[in-house]
């Protein structure tokens, strides 16, 4: 087995990398070539934790495997390292042997932000220039970082329910040398394209918000009760998601689907967009919405990419089992 320990992910894993493996993977499932298991989340009574599983076999890129963990909210207080904690495990498809234990943690938001830079990719009008931001905790600088990379975007306009965090994107539009502005929510009607990442269950961007060709990366909600913006907002949109079956019970669509204003059959896999097999965007005035949930098979495909980039510079450390 190969281990690939989180120290050592900064330095081996790149964004093209993440990229590539996430739009294969959602390729591969739209194909049928790869599918996610039933999560397994549960509270365990013990320091407030919440532990679980995400796994899938994609038969495509040949990988099966697990990625355990969760949220323990008092980690950074009493341990003094982050909240979200994770580990990927590979095994084998030909022999169920385990092949891989590789960190989690940063690979979390590295893929989690080629996810909205895929939908960015295949779903954007090709002439976006600015780029919004709800939300600028952790997930934000990763996604604003990725998403940077795959238009040419003159502006970076942000808001956030706390604006003392607005820093933190403001910082890496500097690094990119693009200009930011803070906003009102009503500024975000500028925006060719939004990603929205936050905690919220209160929806925050509404109709009004969002001009006509605009994309929507929605990110952050990936719980029952949790949400970012109006129901309406996605009856008025093309939508697209990583995986159906999460996008109505755990993702964004959870409440329009609820509220009766879509239903399953409206939303597109983005894998389908990627694959040929639907058009995406059909006018410069369309809005689509990306309803990106987080599937297990995102992580597994980063961690394998990671494993042969840790096999290729002599990092990986390998022990018997
Ligand atoms: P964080 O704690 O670093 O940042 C939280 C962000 O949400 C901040 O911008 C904060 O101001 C904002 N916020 C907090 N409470 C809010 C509220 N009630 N209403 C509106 N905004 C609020 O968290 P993070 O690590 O950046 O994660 C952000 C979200 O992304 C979480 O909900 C997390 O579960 C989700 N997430 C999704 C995926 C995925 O694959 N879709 C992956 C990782 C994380």
């Amino acid at each position: 087995m190969i281990i690939v320990p989180e120290r050592e992910i900064a330095d081996l894993m790149t964004r093209e990398a993440a990229f590539e493996a996430v739009e294969n993977v959602f390729a591969a499932m739209a194909a049928e070539q790869a599918y996610n298991f039933p999560v397994v989340r549960e509270a365990i009574g013990h320091v407030e934790a919440l532990y679980g599983f995400k796994g899938g076999f994609d038969r495509a890129g040949m990988t099966l495997g697990l990625k355990a963990g969760g949220y323990w909210p008092n980690n950074l207080e009493t341990q003094g390292i982050i909240n979200h904690q994770s580990t990927v495990f590979l095994f084998d498809p030909d022999t169920g042997r385990v092949s891989a234990m590789v960190g989690g943690n940063l690979l979390t938001a590295l893929r989690t932000a080629a996810a909205s830079s895929v939908s960015i990719k295949h779903l954007a009008r090709d002439d976006a220039k600015v780029m919004g931001m709800i939300g600028a905790g952790h997930q934000a600088t990763f996604q604003l970082r990725a998403a940077l990379e795959q238009r040419a975007f003159e502006k970076v306009i942000g808001w956030n329910l706390h604006p003392e965090m607005l820093g933190n994107l403001e910082k890496v539009a500097d690094e990119a040398g693009v200009p930011f502005e803070a906003v009102e929510l009503d500024g975000m009607t500028e925006a060719d394209v939004i990603i929205s990442i936050t905690s919220s269950f209160d929806e925050i961007l509404t109709t009004g918000h969002v001009s006509p060709g605009t994309h929507l990366a929605c990110m952050g909600t990936d719980t029952a009760g949790k949400q970012e913006v109006a129901p309406a907002l996605l009856s008025k949109s093309k939508v697209f998601t990583d995986e159906v079956a999460q996008s109505i019970s755990i993702g964004e669509a959870q409440h329009a689907i609820a509220a009766g204003l879509i239903r399953g059959e409206d939303i597109t896999q983005i894998g389908a967009v990627i694959n040929g097999a639907h058009p995406g965007r059909s006018s410069d005035e369309d809005v689509t919405l990306f309803d990106g949930t987080g599937v297990g098979l995102q992580d597994l495909a980063v961690a394998a990419s990671v494993v042969d980039l840790a096999v290729k510079s002599g990092v990986a450390i390998e022990v018997d089992v």
